[in-house]
């Protein structure tokens, strides 16, 4: 059953009116599904906000599902359809022109599944790696390489679950469907639920003697060595997708994916805002009343010659075009900017002190002076 809590009136999750034409309502959906794509949009939520507008979608562009909806709200379409059953006929896939290949991926086990028995279709869990990356991993780019520990497909029974020799045979109790279907009728309508068979766990299959490598389960746990391309410039909380690297599927449908979340490790002396870094500089005071040129090492270790001009305040930031973080995909780099920041001498010697003496001295009588004139 579809869930009827918390959810978003479908009108509202699509932006449109009440009496949207099926234009509109095809026009919203379009503009907010290309906005929300996984596949473009980085945020965590955008997935389950992606799922959220397909369904609303999937109910209103069909006449009669949204009649339904129109009439009872959530709680009729939940009683009556499934989100299965509400996304069964939606081809998600056409209405993009392709552009979109991996649709299925988002939409999990409940686009993929079909009626009928349910193996052979249904993906297998998706796996999290937290990735640590240094900061000029980060920005260089390159190939680590992970371990993990993921379930799949057995290599003694070669995922049938059944002793090598022996075959598994059609489940009696759902005659190979793997479901079990309960209609009951009432207030005019015929409701259909959908469980999964108790006695094959859904696979449709008994297994007279199992194999016993992997007890029947037709998957094991294994260590996997895995390669991982990092990409120039990514940033802290990004996600890289391994498609087909995830946990195996017991019933034979496809593995999930493995997705690999970054995370950053703090640099000590640059701080990075999306492709910009910054870094701070300390010059003496009467080089930044004077002008000077300082040395600043840029991340990647190259020393770059910095004008800082006379009469640089403490907290200037001086801007270095194309010397900051690669940007993601190649085009170009961030900037970095060197903070100054100016150090008011303390332990003056004699002589030192002397000279402030008389340039505080000057100062104030041109102060004086500009008064006057
Ligand atoms: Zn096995
Ligand atoms: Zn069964």
């Amino acid at each position: 059953m579809a869930t009827t809590q918390q959810k978003r009136d479908y009108y509202d999750v699509l932006g449109v009116d009440r009496s949207a034409t099926r234009d509109q309502l095809k026009q919203a959906y379009r503009q907010l599904a290309l906005k929300c794509h996984p596949d473009r949009n980085k945020d965590p939520d955008a997935t389950a906000k992606f799922r959220e507008i397909a369904e609303a979608y999937a109910v209103l562009s069909d006449d009669a599902k949204r009649r339904e909806y129109d009439a009872t709200g959530h709680v009729g379409v939940g009683e009556r359809w499934t989100t299965e059953d509400l996304m069964r006929d939606f081809q998600f896939g056409d209405f993009f022109g392709g552009r979109f290949d991996d649709l299925s991926s988002i939409f999990g086990d409940f686009i993929g599944r079909r009626a009928g028995p349910s193996r052979g279709a249904a993906r297998g869990a998706d796996l999290r790696y937290d990735l640590d990356l240094a900061f000029e991993e980060a920005a260089k780019g390159g190939e680590r390489i992970i371990h993990i520990t993921r379930s799949e497909k057995c290599d003694t029974c070669r995922g049938s679950g059944a002793k090598p020799g022996t075959t598994p045979t059609k489940c009696s109790e759902c005659n190979g469907t793997g479901q079990k279907q309960e209609v009951k009728t009432g207030k005019g309508m015929r409701m259909v639920t959908l469980t999964t068979c108790a006695k094959c766990h859904g696979r449709g299959q008994w297994i007279e003697t199992p194999c016993d490598a992997c007890r029947g389960n037709g998957v094991q746990f294994a260590p996997h060595s895995l390669k991982v391309q990092i990409p120039a410039g990514i940033d802290d909380g990004m996600m890289i997708r391994l498609a087909g690297q995830g946990e195996a599927n017991a019933n034979g449908g496809p593995p999930g994916d493995l997705l690999v979340r970054t995370h950053l490790r703090p640099h000590p002396s640059f701080e990075r805002h999306g492709d910009d870094l910054y870094t701070v500089t300390t010059v003496g005071f009467p080089e930044a009343a004077l002008g000077t040129k300082i040395p600043v090492t840029a991340l990647g270790g190259e020393t770059i010659r910095v004008t800082v001009p006379a009469g640089t305040q403490s907290g200037t930031s001086l801007r270095l075009p194309g010397k900051g973080m690669p940007r993601l995909g190649g085009k170009g780099k961030g900037d970095l900017f060197v903070v100054v920041e100016v150090r008011t001498p303390t332990d003056l010697t004699a002589r030192q002190k002397k000279l402030l003496e008389e340039l505080t001295g000057l100062e104030t009588k041109r102060n004086r002076d500009e008064v006057q004139r």
